[in-house]
């Protein structure tokens, strides 16, 4: 089937969904992503945009401009509670041969930029999918509108809740992992946040992230080991918070009562048990729907554009839209299962709460040899290709 001839359905203009839309569309597809939101703007918090996920849009000629719109970082500072050193991690070999920077930006400023790369398809806002039918080679989806739309392809890129993967899995419950998580992207000056400065600060039970986004503004956030029904009665305002980094290093301090009340967002950890199939005839996932990840190695929207790219690529060389859906997603199988479980590793030894257990986690990484931690990083951060 020519590319011009088949009909893409796309549900949710979030990183995949939208990764997918301008790559599909400038490969000659005829592409609807179907948007919930009744207008995309500047929305959410703040991100870390890897090199792996340059190098993923790169592949399929995808460039978005960045420029004014995030601030690049080479090194990542991993720092006690009151800010003293545990260990530093140097980025920038890996990130010159691979040929892109890491970057720290704003969520709405990388929507911005792939919003402009996905020109050429036709968005529609405030079209909530409900669910899907199958008919034959064709799918419908269904709009909470008493609308449907019927093409070749539907993508679900409709993120952590996503309607097209409970149609495809089932009805599932979150896993949760017992902490809470606050984050804001305020404006914010301090002596210790240089230009392009991200850095993690590790407590007991507790951590904290700050990092330069450009502009005069960071992305901050914040966790605490809470139990769920804890999260659910008092999940914890700005004087919470405040009690909770009381004692912790100035600049946070200072970030937490620099930061208005209502701009902090706060939500459970929470991922989903890994889905080993993410479609079944026209119909396959996307990032958060199809690999929903906790958040401490900062890859879930990085990986939802990894599977935007290579999804891209299948169906711009596979003649058959449903072998090529198939082909996507046993070249990303493998790889989002190891993202999604090294973040459950990484978050459970960052939320250790005994004192031995955080000691011997901080010694560990002071200690730990610079070539393992370049062997691991260079895993995560190298795009295994679209093939
Ligand atoms: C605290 C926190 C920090 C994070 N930090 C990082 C980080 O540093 N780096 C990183 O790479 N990732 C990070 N992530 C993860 C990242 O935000 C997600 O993995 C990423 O946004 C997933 O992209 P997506 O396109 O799959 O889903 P989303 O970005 O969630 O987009 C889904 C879209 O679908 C829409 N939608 C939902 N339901 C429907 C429906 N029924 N019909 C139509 N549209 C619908 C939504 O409105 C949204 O626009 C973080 C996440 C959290 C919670």
């Amino acid at each position: 089937m020519a590319n011009r001839e088949t009909k893409i359905i796309i549900a949710g203009a979030g990183m995949g969904g939208l990764t997918a839309a301008a790559g599909l569309s400038s490969a000659g597809f005829d592409v609807t992503v179907y948007e919930q939101s009744s207008k995309l703007g500047w929305v959410g918090s703040g991100l870390s945009l890897m090199t792996n996920a340059l190098t993923a849009l790169a592949s399929v000629g995808i460039r978005p401009r960045f420029e004014g719109r995030a601030e690049e970082f080479e090194s990542l500072y991993f720092l006690t509670k009151k800010g003293r050193p545990i260990r530093t991690i140097n980025f920038g070999e890996i990130t010159r041969q691979i040929g892109h920077p890491n970057l720290a930006i704003h969520r709405g400023s990388l929507h911005e930029a792939l919003l402009e790369q996905a020109s050429g398809c036709k968005i529609e806002l405030g079209a909530a999918a409900t669910g899907f039918s199958v008919d034959g080679d064709k799918v419908t989806l269904k709009l909470a509108d008493g609308r449907t739309a019927t093409g070749d392809v539907l993508i679900g890129a409709d993120g952590f809740n996503s309607v097209i993967r409970r149609e495809i899995a089932g009805p599932e419950n979150p896993t949760d992992w017992n902490y809470m998580v606050w984050r804001a992207t305020p404006p914010f000056r301090h002596p210790k946040v240089t230009k392009g400065y991200v850095a993690h600060y590790w407590g007991r039970g507790q951590r904290f992230g700050l990092a330069d986004i450009g502009n005069g503004n960071v992305y901050w956030w914040g966790t605490k080991n809470m139990s769920a029904e804890k999260m659910r009665s008092a999940p914890g305002g700005k004087k919470a918070i405040q009690r909770y980094y009381r004692g912790w290093a100035d600049e946070i301090q200072a970030v937490i009562a620099a930061t208005p009340e209502d701009s902090i967002s706060s939500l459970p950890a929470q991922d989903r048990p890994f889905l080993e199939r993410w479609g079944k005839g026209p119909i396959t996932l996307v990032g958060d729907a199809a690999h929903p990840m906790l958040t401490s190695l900062g890859q879930g929207a990085c990986i939802a554009i990894e599977d935007g790219a290579v999804l891209t690529h299948c169906l711009s060389t596979i003649d058959d839209p449903q072998d090529a859906l198939r082909a996507y997603e046993d070249r990303r199988r493998e790889r989002a299962r190891a993202i999604v479980e090294t973040s459950r590793a990484l978050s459970r030894i960052e939320q250790y709460e005994s004192p031995i257990r955080s000691v011997m986690r901080d010694l560990y990484f002071r200690f730990v040899s610079e070539r393992t931690l370049t062997q691991q990083n260079r895993l995560v951060l190298t795009f295994p290709g679209v093939e």
